[in-house]
């Protein structure tokens, strides 16, 4: 059956009347583009003065968008979401590591999280950014076919060992690696590097993903090349399809540095794109797995529409859904109701080191008029049907 993404009982039935007031007070003060802006610079300032601000965090944005500061906190959470049906996306959401002794340290976290989500059935996937083991200069480099001096060569060969050990680690314990895409002036590396991983793990089963951002122009070609060459190498492609999260930074840094935006014109032309790109991959699962990270009730309701259509069972392998964790759950809890395959991005990780993941949540829900005003709507609507003020 098709889920409706109205029914909140569904949605909120994991939480409770106080943790749903909660989430009101946390929409509704992000709902204020400007009190947003001026808290998200104080929370820096007061971090970087090392004030001891650690507890609002926690007790606001924290606890609503992430799992806990550590593995073990963020198992209960996937526990509980398991209940529900739904399988959780471990994200050792820590940014912003620029050393090598933090990238080799990065490694053994993420084979703990593999075999820990091996040894629980609620935990399908891991997920990993390129920029957790690699320097974003090097990254820029390698992106700009510019040459590499010895050291930056040997540098990028233990990205590259440290990316194969984790998802050599992932095939063993048959987990799945969703490799995220980032600024488009790194992608391409992170593209290789994603592909490379691809050819040597995803021979008989789909265990490493690429992510597709469909607000850049170009990414639905990419997408049918991507096939294609995993067709012509004989291996499956994995493909997580979002719509992008930089559209702001990418635009501004193009016009900074003159040369043509790789975003697309409008907010149309990258929905028809990201519907496009999912049809195209509906329509060969014979040779890849599709993974539609999206908040966009429209699109979701057409893949599961097309899915319905053409007698493709909802909990198929080759079909996953995702969202964040503290958002769109009408959506997670209303597709897992009807036995779709859904996981939610879960992070985890010492509280000052997931804050840019925080801040961008925070940023993503300023507009009322968008995704904030919508899961407020949501709970309101929850909250009146429960009779709670
Ligand atoms: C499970 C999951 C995993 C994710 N992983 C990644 C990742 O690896 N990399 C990454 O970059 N992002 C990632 N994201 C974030 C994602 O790219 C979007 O920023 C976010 O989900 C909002 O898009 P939407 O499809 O949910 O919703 P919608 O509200 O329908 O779309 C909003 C998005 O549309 C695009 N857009 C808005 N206005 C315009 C405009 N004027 N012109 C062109 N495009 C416009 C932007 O991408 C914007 O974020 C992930 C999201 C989810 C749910």
């Amino acid at each position: 059956m098709l889920p409706e993404f109205e029914n909140t009982q569904i949605a909120f039935e994991y939480r409770s009347d106080k943790e749903l007031k909660h989430a009101r007070f946390l929409f509704s003060s992000m709902s204020s583009p400007a009190l947003t802006k001026v808290g998200m610079k104080l929370t820096s300032m007061a971090i970087s003065l090392r004030l001891p601000v650690k507890g609002i965090i926690k007790h606001t944005l924290f606890d609503h968008f992430c799992g806990g500061e550590t593995m073990e906190e963020a198992a209960g959470t996937a526990a509980m979401l398991g209940k529900y049906g739904i399988g959780t996306i471990l994200d050792y959401g820590v940014e912003g590591k620029e050393s090598e002794e933090d990238f080799d340290k990065a490694v053994p976290e993420f084979i703990r999280a593999i075999e820990y989500a091996a040894s629980s059935k609620n935990i399908p996937f891991i997920s990993m950014k390129i920029t957790g083991f690699a320097y974003f200069a090097l990254l820029e480099k390698v992106h700009s076919r510019q040459p590499l001096t010895n050291d930056e060569d040997t540098a990028w060969k233990r990205v590259y060992g440290r990316i194969d050990t984790i998802c050599k680690a992932a095939s063993a314990n048959n987990i799945m690696v969703l490799v995220d895409a980032e600024e488009s002036w790194i992608q391409l590396p992170v593209d290789e590097l994603t592909n490379a991983m691809m050819e040597r793990y995803n021979k008989t089963k789909v265990i490493v993903y690429n992510t597709f951002q469909m607000y850049r122009h170009d990414r639905l070609v990419y997408l049918q090349e991507s096939y294609n060459a995993a067709k012509a190498k004989g291996y499956l492609l994995g493909a997580k399809l979002v719509r992008g999260a930089y559209m702001e930074k990418e635009r501004a840094r193009a016009a900074v540095m003159n040369y043509p935006s790789p975003i697309q014109p409008n907010k149309q032309a990258t929905d028809k794109d990201y519907d496009e790109a999912t049809l195209f991959c509906l329509q060969r699962l014979d040779g890849l797995a599709l993974f539609v990270g999206t908040h966009n009730e429209a699109s979701c309701l057409k893949v599961a529409k097309y899915m319905l259509d053409n007698k493709i069972p909802a909990n198929t392998d080759r079909v996953y859904f995702s969202q964040l964790y503290g958002m769109s759950d009408n959506i997670s809890f209303n597709l897992a109701h009807e036995h779709y395959h859904v996981a939610k991005y879960l992070p985890y990780g010492p509280v000052k080191d997931v804050l840019p993941y925080l801040m961008r949540r925070a940023q993503e829900n300023t507009s009322v008029a968008g995704q904030t005003g919508r899961e407020l709507s949501l709970i309101n609507k929850e909250m009146k049907r429960r009779r709670v003020g």
